[in-house]
């Protein structure tokens, strides 16, 4: 009974049923909920000399990691970009 066109015919109609999103992940989006919450943003850094430094946000990593690194390793004083490039 299995037809190789049918299946394919019945499946482009139901990718093509389905909307790119729902409507509520955009308002998600809107709300800025995931960009907080989102897995890109790096709140983790483990340094060289064993540390780790958890941060609330991007910019609560780069300024404890900043502080680490004047406290710590003097001399190594990285930008934000080289911060988030380690940082996971
Ligand atoms: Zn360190």
């Amino acid at each position: 009974m299995r037809s190789a066109g049918l299946d394919t015919m019945t499946e482009r109609s139901f990718v093509q049923a389905r909307p790119p999103a729902p409507q509520h992940w955009w308002a998600h989006v809107r709300a800025g909920r995931i960009k907080e919450e989102g897995p890109r943003m790096k709140r983790n850094l483990n340094c060289p000399c064993g540390e780790t430094i958890v941060g609330t946000d991007e910019d609560d990593l780069v300024t404890k990691t900043k502080a680490h690194l004047a406290a710590n390793h003097p001399g190594h004083d990285y930008s934000r970009e080289e911060i988030l490039f380690i940082a996971y």
